[in-house]
């Protein structure tokens, strides 16, 4: 079955683009022209991915976003105009699972579409297998269910939280740069964001923190890296 990615973007030539690349590539694209047409497509065709525009009418892509995640974990990618470093940080902060700043490329997009998708239905497809335990001090991580537990309770990680908390634990105590973090979590060699890492160690943090644990540590102008050595 061919999967429907919601375009919620204001502009009606770029939305129509962007319709026609993924058509090419096999999807199903469903356009809505304001916040709240979003809402509508959102509750009606359960698409599979939603590309949404953070400059809206009606509804703002920041708050459709905060909406939609109450509810949903569906993959979303925000496209925004702006190119500020604080939107991004929004972004990533209110559970966008990835940003695109215009002007871009159709394809990258697609790329990006594609990547998202895989890594949202690999988590899924997953569940009920064999268990595969990774056990850090008081933390306990399940790659299959992708379920992380921190003294006994259900740690709620994003997929994107939950993969990078993994990826340090796969090699603790080895110190990660953010760019070399960057590129296990988000696998796009072109570009190095340190603030998405950042916004990410710190939601992670503060999630660990609720339970005592201070297992992330900053390694000064090197990056950050998984330690238990401190727990006291
Ligand atoms: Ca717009």
């Amino acid at each position: 079955m061919r999967e429907k990615i919601l375009i919620v973007e204001d502009e009606k030539e770029l939305a129509d683009i962007l319709a026609a690349y993924l058509e090419v590539e096999g999807f199903t694209p469903i356009i809505a022209l304001t916040g709240e047409e979003g809402r509508a497509c959102f509750a009606s065709n359960k698409p599979n991915l939603i590309l949404l525009d953070i400059m809206l009418p009606k509804v703002n892509g920041f708050d459709l976003c905060k909406e939609i995640r109450d509810k949903s974990d569906v993959p979303i990618i925000m496209i925004s105009a702006k190119s500020g470093e604080m939107d991004k940080v929004i972004a990533l902060g209110i559970g966008a699972d990835d940003y695109v700043t215009k002007p871009f490329s159709p394809l990258e997009l697609v790329a990006r579409v594609k990547a998202n998708l895989r890594r949202y239905n690999g988590t899924k497809s997953n569940v009920n297998t064999l268990v595969d335990k990774v056990v850090i001090g008081e933390l306990i991580m399940n790659k299959i269910s992708y379920v992380a537990t921190a003294r006994g309770e259900v740690l709620p990680l994003t997929t994107k939280e939950f993969d990078m908390l993994y990826f340090f634990s796969q090699n603790p105590s080895q110190v990660f740069s953010k760019e070399q973090i960057y590129n296990n979590i988000w696998g796009y060699s072109e570009c190095c964001d340190d603030n998405s890492v950042t916004v990410y160690v710190n939601r992670i943090r503060e999630k660990l923190s609720k339970y005592n644990l201070d297992y992330i540590k900053t390694v000064w102008g090197a990056g950050y890296k998984l330690s238990i050595e401190s727990l006291m």
